[in-house]
């Protein structure tokens, strides 16, 4: 899971991003509205937290900006009391849920989980993705095919929660380098294939029937062996 927080208030954005990284999430930050927007238009983030006053463009005009180039990306909008107003209640639901400035920590981390639960379509408290015999357990980096189980580094986690979540759609290498790594990183095309070897490795290893197809000048998909 990939999370944007788009903060200008430094200390608040390093503390949401240390927080969310100990709870197994990726996380970039953004200091200001311009370039937020510009990496939200870029599909590879799950979740969006938003704050409302922002340096060079507001968190409502990167909404709304956001909302009609037609991205439906989860957004979790921050704001200081007072700033609750009219306006917000009037912005026709753009966003998918407000949080007044102070929160606490753990009602950060509810409405987090809540959101990309609820835009993954699934319901209970069963955070698990699945594709094949296959789930992968967000909380753990655990991959599991039937009894058996394999930790997966961060990085292979990434890349294959895109993967499962893409079914057997094919992913080229750039979506796939940018979803682990970003835009900040020097990674290049070929990180992309030293961790798809390793988790072909892991996939191997508990014994799966899924494997990771390279198609040529494409990229990359899920299939499933006979
Ligand atoms: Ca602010």
């Amino acid at each position: 899971m990939r999370i944007l927080v788009v903060e200008d208030e430094k200390r608040l954005a390093q503390n949401l991003q240390e927080l969310l990284r100990r709870e197994g999430y990726t996380v970039d930050v953004c200091y200001d509205g311009v370039s937020g927007l510009d990496n939200a238009l870029s599909d590879i983030y799950d979740l969006m937290l938003l704050d409302v006053m922002l340096p060079g463009m507001d968190g409502f005009a990167v909404l709304e900006q956001l909302r009609s180039a037609g991205k439906h990306l989860p957004v979790l909008m921050l704001t200081a009391r007072g700033e609750l107003s009219d306006r917000v209640r009037g912005l026709d639901q753009g966003a998918d849920y407000y949080l007044t400035k102070p929160f606490q920590m753990p009602e950060l981390l509810a409405c987090v989980r809540l959101l990309l639960r609820r835009s993954n379509g699934e319901s209970g408290g069963d955070d698990s993705i699945r594709w094949g015999d296959l789930t992968l357990q967000p909380g753990t980096f655990q991959v599991c095919c039937a009894e058996r189980s394999a930790r997966l580094s961060r990085k292979e986690y990434d890349l294959l929660e895109m993967l499962m979540r893409n079914g057997g759609q094919i992913l080229s290498k750039e979506q796939l380098l940018l979803k682990a790594w970003g835009y900040e990183s020097n990674a290049e095309d070929n990180n992309v294939e030293v961790y798809i070897s390793f988790l072909r490795r892991k996939l191997e290893l508990v014994r799966s029937r899924v494997r990771i197809r390279t198609v040529r000048l494409a990229g990359y998909c899920l299939e499933e062996a006979e």
